[in-house]
């Protein structure tokens, strides 16, 4: 079992050429040092993001690797080792081999996965389902409780904040405690995967579950943290036992020797590896918002999405907000929901703080790291021709 964090999973190395650059980046205020000297990370406020690593022009900035634990399960013939990969790895590998920015490389990543040697080739997105219903379905409890309905009064307080990001989450665990009770409990999509690779594929495929090793690829380093964390052995075992980034797992195919752009295209294995498009935009900005918009819509409303549109949530300001009216059959009448999108925890603060003051009216917030979205993730590709 891997276990981080005595040094960190960010570390500046020595090649730190004390520019400054990344104190500008660092959404918490976590690397200390002056121009001219070598920078430093302070673990307690770092939560992980790795922005400061993919912004540094020098590459200087290092994250904890996990690659030699996933070669040596790929190398154990007792182990079978099943992948996960997010949906915004899709979009990102391909520049690793010379590709456009954008490009969806999907089933050519699924074709290099299988020649790395992984068992069953899976996909976040078939979680990320899992995620969305959970999330829209707490969200409905809350404002039932929050409108007196009767059996929904221990549904939590409003509004409520998503839980998919870990860097958010410790964020608000370490400098926002009392907004705890506000965060979503549906586990991320990448935890969500664990315990359903653990425990529903040894009864499937009559599997030893203590020889499954499950492997995420993600566009983010904070996920390796997020798979470390403690309280996530729901499956008797670690959930996810690694986690590799985009441009980890680039290097991977690379070290490999395989010829990744004249790969036949492959698809997922099936069992798990089925989604909606719904769970395909959780790696932007306003994707799960609007995932689990849809999801109350439909069962609040009881109609299909086909007359619903949620432009409003889309964009890429640092905080947007909207009001979309869902109809609620059960109570005969339409519900405004406020919703509210931040991007950038830089933004967080003033959102948080009127939560807690008792002067906000959004029912549901979602906030998410990265300026973007997972897609600008600090595990995707580093393209320094921008500097
Ligand atoms: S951006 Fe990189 S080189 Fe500049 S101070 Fe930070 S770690 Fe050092
Ligand atoms: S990983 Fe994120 S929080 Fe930690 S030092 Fe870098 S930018 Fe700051
Ligand atoms: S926004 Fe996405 S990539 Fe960035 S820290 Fe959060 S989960 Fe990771």
């Amino acid at each position: 079992m891997s276990t981080v964090s005595t040094t960190g999973i960010i570390t500046v190395s020595n090649e730190c050429k004390a520019c400054d650059h990344c104190t500008f980046i660092c959404p918490t205020g976590a690397i200390s040092g002056k121009l001219g000297e070598k920078h430093h990370i302070e673990l307690k406020k770092c939560i992980n993001c790795g922005q400061c690593l993919i912004n540094c022009p020098f590459g200087a900035i290092e994250d904890y690797s996990m690659v030699n634990e996933v070669k040596a399960a790929l190398a154990d013939p007792k182990k079978f080792v099943v992948v996960q990969e997010a949906p915004a790895v899709r979009v990102a590998l391909g520049e690793e081999f010379g590709l456009a920015p954008g490009t969806n490389v999907k089933n050519k990543m699924y074709a290099a996965l299988r020649k790395l040697g992984f068992d069953k080739v899976y996909d976040t997105e078939f979680t990320a389902d899992l995620t969305i219903m959970e999330e829209g379905t707490e969200l409905i409890h809350r404002v039932f409780n929050a409108l007196g309905v009767e059996g929904f009064e221990n549904s939590g307080p409003l509004p409520q904040f998503t839980s998919c990001c870990p860097a958010w989450i410790k964020y608000a665990e370490d400098k926002y405690p009392h907004v705890l009770p506000h965060i979503s409990s549906a586990k991320s999509p990448q935890q969500m995967f664990g315990p359903v690779a653990k425990t529903y594929l040894p009864e499937k495929l009559n599997i030893n579950p203590a020889d499954i090793t499950v492997v995420s690829v993600m566009p983010c380093t904070a996920k390796k943290y997020e798979c470390d964390r403690p309280e996530f052995m729901s499956s008797g075992f670690k959930d996810v036992d690694y986690v590799v980034t985009t441009r980890e797992l680039a290097q991977m195919i690379k070290d490999a020797g395989i010829d990744f752009l004249n790969l036949s295209d492959e698809k997922a294995d099936k069992l798990i590896g089925l989604s909606t498009g719904a769970a395909t935009i959780f790696g932007a900005t306003g994707g799960v918002m609007e995932a689990a918009l849809r999801t109350a819509y439909e069962l609040l409303s009881g109609q299909t999405l086909d007359k619903v549109d949620f432009k409003a949530v889309r964009g890429l300001a640092p905080v947007r907000e909207a009001t979309v009216e869902i109809p609620v059959k059960a109570l005969g009448k339409a519900l405004p929901v406020n919703v509210c999108i931040v991007t950038g925890l830089k933004h967080v603060d003033t959102v948080i703080e009127d939560v807690l003051a008792g002067r906000s009216n959004y029912h549901f917030i979602e906030v998410m790291n990265c300026p973007g979205g997972c897609i600008n993730g600090g595990g995707q590709p580093i393209r320094r021709d921008t500097y």
